[in-house]
Parts: C-alpha cells; sequence; structure tokens
C-alpha cells in the first residue's frame, strides 16, 4: 500500500486518469475510478427476491417496495424458478458502470476490476449465506479468452474470494461449446444458445459453491452454469454478479 503522500506525489507527476471519464482521480477516488464515477453508480440492495436477487429497483412492482430483508420468491421465481438457489448482484447495469465493465472487458483496464469487486464486496457480502466452499466463474469461449488474454470473471472472483476467504476454482467449470454472442438474442434464444454449453467437474460433488460473473441480463447463463453444477452433485448454488440489467427500473 501507498501512502497517500506518495500517491499525491505520484499524482502531480504522472496524473491518474480516470479510464470512464478521463478526468484526474481526485476526492473519493477507487483506483483507477475517479470518486465521481464511484459515487454515481447505482447500488442495489435489499429487499431482494431470495431465489433470483431481484432488488428494490424490481420488487416495486411487487408493491411491498419497503421491506426490509429478504422477502419471498418473487413471483417470477414462484412459477419459473432457476437453478441456482440465490443470486446477489451490486448495482445496476447503466452509466459508469457499464462504462467500467467496458473499459475492463474491451480495453484490457484490468485494474478495474479491483474497485468493481470492492463495489460487490461492500453491497452483497455481508448477506451471502455461510459455508460457501469455493467461487466459480462463468468460463469464457478458449478463443475469447485467449483473444481477451483474461477472464474478467476470473479476476472479479479472485479479488471476491480474497474478501470471503474463498478459494476461486475456475477449472471446476468448462465450456463444452462456443456459443453466439448473448447480447444479439431474445431471453428465449439465450437460454436455447447456453443450454447444456458448461460441463462442472466431479469435484464439485457435495459443495455449496458461488458462480461469479460480471453481468446478469437474463440469467440464462448462470442458470446454465447452475444447471451444469447441479447435474454434476452440487447441492448448493448461488451466483454473485457485479452489475444487473433492471428492466423495471422507473
Ligand atoms: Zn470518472
Ligand atoms: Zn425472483
Amino acid at each position: 500500500m501507498l501512502s497517500s503522500f506518495t500517491l499525491a506525489a505520484l499524482d502531480l507527476v504522472f496524473p491518474a486518469l480516470c479510464p470512464v471519464c478521463q478526468t484526474i482521480l481526485g476526492a473519493g477516488r477507487r483506483d483507477p475510478l475517479c470518486g465521481s464515477c464511484w459515487s454515481a453508480i447505482t447500488r442495489l440492495g435489499a429487499p431482494w427476491c431470495d431465489v433470483c436477487g431481484a432488488a428494490p429497483a424490481v420488487s416495486m412492482s411487487f408493491g411491498e417496495p419497503r421491506r426490509i430483508g429478504p422477502v419471498r420468491p418473487c413471483p417470477t421465481c414462484e412459477t419459473d424458478p432457476p437453478h441456482y438457489h440465490y443470486a446477489r448482484s451490486a448495482a445496476v447495469y447503466e452509466g459508469q458502470l457499464r462504462e467500467a465493465l467496458h473499459a475492463l472487458k474491451f480495453s484490457g483496464r484490468r485494474a478495474l476490476a479491483g474497485p468493481l469487486a470492492e463495489l460487490v464486496a461492500e453491497q452483497c457480502l455481508a448477506s451471502l449465506p455461510g459455508g460457501i466452499e469455493a467461487l466459480i466463474p462463468v468460463p469464457l469461449a478458449r478463443e475469447r479468452e485467449w483473444q481477451r488474454g483474461f477472464n474478467q470473471a476470473t479476476l472479479l472472483a479472485r479479488r471476491i474470494g480474497r474478501r470471503l476467504e474463498v478459494p476461486t476454482r475456475p477449472r471446476w467449470l468448462t465450456r463444452t461449446r462456443a456459443t453466439r454472442p448473448q447480447s444479439d438474442l431474445s431471453a428465449s434464444e439465450r437460454r436455447a444458445n447456453v443450454r447444456g454449453a458448461f460441463r462442472a467437474s466431479h469435484r464439485v460433488a457435495g459443495r455449496h459453491v458461488l458462480v461469479v460473473d460480471d453481468i446478469l441480463t437474463t440469467g440464462a447463463t448462470l442458470d446454465a452454469c447452475a444447471r451444469a453444477l447441479r447435474d454434476a452433485g452440487v447441492v448448493r448454488v448461488g451466483v454473485l454478479t457485479v452489475a444487473r440489467v433492471v428492466h423495471a427500473a422507473v
């Protein structure tokens, strides 16, 4: 750790610029994010659906927006529950957070995994159930990871794992085939695209694991991961993401 004096001296010589807004980091900075981008992120918190983790912005439509603590499964989870047992996301996928995730993935700004993992730690760790034995990043297609040079989910999982004091096991879940980019597809196409695309190691059998990814959009990818893990004998599986697409935010 550098002292604040050393950081200030370094800033005079090499001013650090925020990868999202390109301004000098300034007060409240979460290197390499500047203080204003960090504080502009829309956090998610309780009450959330026990199962899918849909948080206040979404749960407003359930008519009980002010309940504190876990809520019963939301209507979607009551009729069509996912294969994971619980889910948490730190913040809404929009604005500065979307830019930060893009810079991490597509501009190779790996240092952003630091503040993004801190965001997850601050918003989600206190409400996670106990007994998690391993963090498992959602695997990328092999050629995509090769092109990018890293898997952002693994970078995030390792940092979160250090905070939780739980090991990260990227090899416990692999892709069995390439899939089309989910962003071009409808919800039902997304489910079909990733169905059967993952396989879990027998080492997960009998364990409680937490699958980590950067974004939860429809949950189709995470659901396919959870299904593969349960097929391999996992007894409990949660999912944890930095961001979540919140459709009913207004
Ligand atoms: Zn900024
Ligand atoms: Zn739900």
